[in-house]
């Protein structure tokens, strides 16, 4: 038995054929079982990645029935019945009676790969961590440069896609500059920071639609984020982005520091390869057309579920994915018979806005503002894997959401050299030294 991925959906799956005692291989090219609803919690100093980032190793430890290897799938023979996988800088191969593939989705750029350079993205623990020195980078240069437009573009930030993640980093950037930033930084106005989100549909969160989109967009806009809904970006360089209006084809150009892309998702590449040998559809995104059981093409021995997936419009949220993983492993552990169609259980949805603001559906009811913030903090935190780390985060919470502290909040690059003639001529007058006192 082997299982590929560490997320939701292969933990999920993982920990039922542990407990079954059914040995099992997990593959997976990272080491940790990321949390990534809480990503844009470490971008923004929040919480550490550690506390969203456990060893899958060490989650599964007290296993015996469970071998962990830290390696990237790159090919299946379904014929042979053998993965391959590289680790270490050795191609191997191993053998496999049921195959489980949970290897998620990455950022989309629609045709435009190039924007990648050029953008901020948000879905592993690396992307978290350079957005966050980015912007303690263009906040701290931004009190002490001399030049105005340089300052301006640092403290401009552009986020494309106001899905989930859009939406919450807008909301946390725009916090940062009021609450954390400003507490120390005596130069830094209300109106000097802008935190643009540009959005294709006319909604915030148009997943979500109708009055719960609207208390979205209200409630970004209370909080000082410019939505511009209705607008594509057609161009993005290393200084700023075009926007195109949906409606009247009008073209404007934005400069910024810093542009984040979070409008869209496309399976990793092992969807892909799974499509190639077993002949299983993909749609648009790369993902897998699977069958109502969730198994792949013609196979009865490969099942995928999760992001990577598609099936009945289902949404790519971690309760799919956990839902699916438990699903399959109840086929291979003989619990459901082979061929059972999987039943999605929607327990409902919900995202983040701001602090003390979130949106809640379950069902036919809806939940708005502090209620659903607080929902949102207390079901995310009860999915954290370990106490400690649930214990960590309520901590942080309370420093940051009720006091102004983000103790995560550390810059770990260089700083950047300037050239010796880089000297401003009215630094003098700009900065003056700052007097210590004796
Ligand atoms: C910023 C952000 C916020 C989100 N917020 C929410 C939210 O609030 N609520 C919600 O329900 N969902 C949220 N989601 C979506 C949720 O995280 C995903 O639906 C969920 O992670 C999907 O689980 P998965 O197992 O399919 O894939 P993932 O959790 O992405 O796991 C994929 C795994 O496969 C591994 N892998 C990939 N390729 C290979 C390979 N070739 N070989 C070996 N291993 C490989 C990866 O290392 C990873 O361990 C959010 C996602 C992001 C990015």
């Amino acid at each position: 038995m082997v299982i590929v991925g560490s997320g939701f959906g292969a933990l999920a799956a993982a920990k039922k054929l542990a407990k079954a005692g059914t040995p099992f291989v997990l593959i997976s090219q990272t080491t940790e079982h990321l949390f990534q609803p809480l990503l844009y919690q470490v971008a923004t100093g929040v919480i550490s990645a550690g506390e969203i980032a456990p060893p899958i190793r060490t989650i599964l430890a007290k296993h015996p029935n469970a071998d962990v290897r830290l390696g990237r799938v790159v090919d299946v023979d379904p014929d042979e019945n053998v993965l391959t996988y590289e680790a270490g800088g050795e191609r191997l191969r191993i053998g496999y009676d049921s195959l489980i593939a949970a290897t998620g989705a990455r950022q989309a750029y629609f045709g435009r790969d190039e924007f990648a350079e050029f953008t901020y993205a948000l879905k592993t623990v690396d992307d978290a961590e350079s957005l966050r020195q980015q912007i303690l980078r263009c906040f701290e240069e931004a009190h002490t440069t001399t030049d105005p437009e340089h300052r301006r573009n640092l403290l401009t930030f552009l986020v494309i896609g106001a899905g989930a993640t859009g939406v919450e980093l807008a909301g946390q950037i725009k916090e940062l500059a009021q609450r954390y930033f400003a507490a120390s930084l005596d130069d830094l106005g209300p109106d000097d920071v802008t935190v643009t989100l540009i959005e294709g549909a006319n909604e915030a969160l148009p997943a979500f639609g109708g009055k719960l989109s609207e208390y979205t967009l209200r409630s970004l806009e209370k909080g000082g984020v410019d939505v511009v809904l209705g607008t594509f970006v057609t161009e993005i360089d290393g200084h700023g982005a075009e926007l195109k209006d949906a409606a009247t084809a009008e073209t404007r150009r934005v400069t910024a520091e810093t542009i984040i892309w979070s409008a869209g998702v496309q399976a990793n590449d092992f969807a892909g390869i799974l499509a190639e040998r077993t002949g299983c559809e993909t749609d648009r995104a790369g993902r897998l057309l699977v069958n109502p059981d969730l198994t792949v093409g013609a196979r009865a021995d490969i099942y995928a579920v999760g992001d990577m997936t598609s099936l009945n419009g289902l949404p790519g949220q971690s309760p799919v994915a956990m839902q699916g993983g438990r699903h399959v492993a109840r086929i291979v552990l003989g619990k459901h018979d082979a061929g059972t169609p999987f039943k999605y259980r929607d327990k409902g949805s919900m995202a983040i806005i701001n602090r003390f603001r979130a949106i809640t559906r379950v069902g036919k009811i809806e939940l708005t503002g502090f209620i659903a913030w607080v929902t949102w903090l207390a079901v995310h935190l009860a999915y954290m894997v370990g106490f400690r780390n649930r214990y960590v985060a309520v901590m942080s919470w309370c420093g940051s959401f009720l006091g102004t502290n983000r103790a995560h909040f550390y810059y770990a690059q260089t700083l950047t050299e300037a050239p010796a003639n880089a000297m401003a001529d009215s630094e003098a007058e700009q900065k003056p030294p700052v007097r210590i006192a004796s």
